[in-house]
């Protein structure tokens, strides 16, 4: 962080390692990981395995290697994709999907990132030679850009069977798939065993300084493994960085509900500033939306300003802002930047 920021809402990612997971990571057991001995790493993978009801994990350095590895080995060229318009693999992985999965991404318009059974069925095709391939169905719980919202479990549970029924593969990006799980109380592995891949990031709320953890089958992790290889994302004595992962699940999971009433609190003190418009004015999670056209400033301008006071929110687009909640932001902190952000709007 700046020094000269005091209150970071630009992302969950600016949580930094506290003084105890700095201690288990140096205390951490270390071996090779490429050749598999680094008990420490094997013991993540065990534990996000049985977390999320699957065979199988594999530790990697990004949530973006989780999702790409995921979908080249699902995918064969031509292949295509369907997802939310706002997902994260549509706009932020650098088009990834057509780089190494060489398959296209069909989008489902929808505000708040979540998509019914209906609307999936709707993007079906029938076989035609001409037509790509239809392959995976993918799912980001909760939904960055549609306001980190919670899919819920009935919504979740028909569209699977409709993918199911259509003989597509189901992929979960699990970046935040814990602060699903605590806004819901619906079980981790209720949600993710039916996905032929799923993974969460430990790099965002849960606090840790890198890391994603893929699962899936004994097969889909093998062959995910040849792409880790493949894309440089092995590593050696990794076992420093998944002790902060095995930490995290230990101590971070649980306190994600402050971060969701902070977004609530956040939400319902914005909700008093003339010229600003949430998007998402009940958030489900740890994300607030606003939009301060209204006020006749840019979110540029609104995002200048906080910084002057040592605030800083992230811009979205012209109007657009987006504050996240997180274990480096306290309710008092919370209190303070929604008065910033009054003062800037004045
Ligand atoms: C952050 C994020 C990713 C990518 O994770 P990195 O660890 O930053 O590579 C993927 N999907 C969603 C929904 C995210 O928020």
């Amino acid at each position: 962080m700046n020094p000269s920021i005091r209150i970071d809402l630009v992302s969950d990612t600016a949580t930094k390692p506290c003084t105890a997971m700095r201690q288990a990571m140096a205390n951490a057991e270390v071996g090779d990981e490429q050749r598999g001995e680094d008990p420490t790493v094997n013991a993540l993978n065990e534990r996000v395995a049985s977390l999320l009801g699957q065979e199988r994990a594999l530790f990697l350095p990004s949530g973006t290697m989780c999702n790409q590895i995921a979908l080249a080995v699902h995918c064969r060229p031509g292949d295509e994709i369907i997802a939310a318009s706002s997902a994260h693999i549509v706009g932020s992985e650098g088009a990834g999907a057509a780089v190494l999965a060489h398959s296209v991404i069909r989008t489902i318009a929808s505000p708040d990132g979540i998509f019914t059974a209906e609307q999936l069925r709707s993007t079906l095709r029938p076989h035609r030679v001409k037509a790509p391939r239809q392959r995976v169905v993918a799912v980001e719980q909760t939904s960055n850009r549609g306001g980190g919202s919670v899919w819920p479990a009935d919504v979740l549970q028909a569209l699977i069977d409709e993918a199911r029924g259509a003989g597509l593969l189901l992929h979960m990006d699990g970046a935040r798939l814990m602060n699903a799980v605590v806004a819901s109380g619906v079980d981790a592995s209720l949600q993710a065993a039916p996905f032929d891949s799923v993974w969460l990031d430990l790099s965002k709320g849960l606090g840790c300084p890198v890391g994603g953890v893929l699962a899936g089958s004994a097969d889909f992790i093998a062959e995910a493994d040849v792409w880790k290889h493949r894309l440089g994302g092995a590593m050696r004595q990794a076992g420093i960085l998944a002790a902060a992962g095995l930490y995290a699940l230990d101590h971070n999971v649980a306190r994600l509900a402050e971060d969701h009433a902070n977004a609530r609190r956040f939400a319902a003190l914005l909700g008093e500033i003339p010229g600003v418009s949430l998007l998402n004015p009940n958030p489900h999670t740890n994300l607030v939306f606003f939009d301060v056209s209204a006020s006749g400033h840019s979110a540029q301008a609104v995002g200048r300003h906080l910084l002057e006071d040592g605030v800083r929110i992230g811009i979205e687009s012209s109007h657009v802002m987006r504050a996240v909640f997180h274990l480096d932001v306290d309710a008092r902190q919370t209190t303070l930047a929604a008065t910033s952000l009054r003062s800037a709007l004045a």
